[in-house]
């Protein structure tokens, strides 16, 4: 039984319940704000003088490790990238959309969407990443020139560390999320890399995300052929859309709750 090694409410707990607004504003009813309760049973009872978690305790616990999540993720830019504020009723994106959702439920294979800049493959990418973390998956969003620059950057005699461990966290997610494919303008080293990563994912059959403005010949032949493998990805979807972000602001963001949401 793991709950039993949390019994005794550390000072990391405690500290971080000071921090969270749920339980500054009012003081738990169930517990008393100590976080931990008994169970009414008579002595004698396996339970008995035993402390149990509080729900609000298993509250914080949830909301600490989403922000981890959302910590590795790379999201902190896409925050506003989701579904609620994506607008599925712009001409040529329905298609993409549908599949988006579908995946964000049920990250299956590797899905593919192609299309020109500002056709909003960035947003659909970011609401899965927003999505699956909210459902508690390890995700990683990459905008992958930026990813390149980053492993260049963290590689070296004095990192290896740091650099191994951010590789291994890449190839590792639960589902990972490559924007921008194609567009990387880079380093051999960094290109073999990048296919170390993808062809991982590939061997291991790992949900994997990747959105490209390239034709398919622009793609690394060794990158393409793996993301054409239909026992891995059913469709190329191609998002014939015209510029999205060039839409008045009212149709990008049909509905805009989700910003009063946030608060
Ligand atoms: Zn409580």
């Amino acid at each position: 039984m793991s709950r039993n090694t949390s019994v005794a409410p550390t000072a990391t707990s405690s500290a971080v319940a000071a921090m969270s607004p749920t339980s500054s504003s009012a003081v738990c009813p169930h517990c008393g704000g100590s976080g931990f309760y008994k169970k009414a049973v008579p002595f004698g009872h396996p339970d008995f003088a035993r402390l149990f978690p509080c729900v609000c305790k298993m509250a914080e616990q949830e909301q600490r490790e989403a922000a981890r999540l959302l910590e590795i993720s790379n999201l902190a830019a896409f925050l506003d990238k989701t579904f609620e504020t994506f607008n599925p009723n712009v001409p040529g994106v329905r298609r993409a959309y549908l599949r988006a959702l579908e995946y964000a439920r049920q990250p299956r294979g590797w899905l593919i969407l192609f299309g020109n800049y500002g056709c909003g493959k960035t947003h659909l990418a970011a609401a899965i990443a927003n999505q699956l973390i909210q459902n508690h998956y390890r995700v990683l969003f990459a905008v992958v020139p930026d990813l390149l620059d980053h492993l260049r950057s963290t590689f070296g005699p004095s990192s290896e560390i740091e650099y191994d461990q951010r590789f291994e966290d890449i190839r590792e997610a639960d589902v990972l999320i490559l924007d921008d494919l194609g567009t990387e303008n880079t380093t051999s080293w960094a290109r073999e890399k990048l296919f170390q990563i993808i062809n991982h994912r590939y061997n291991f059959a790992l949900p994997t995300v990747i959105t490209s403005n390239r034709k398919p010949e622009e793609i690394d032949p060794r990158i393409f052929s793996r993301m054409s493998d239909r026992a891995l990805c059913e469709e190329h979807i191609i998002i014939d859309a015209a510029d999205y972000r060039r839409l008045p602001l009212a149709q990008r963001y049909p509905i805009n709750n989700a910003q009063r949401r946030l608060k």
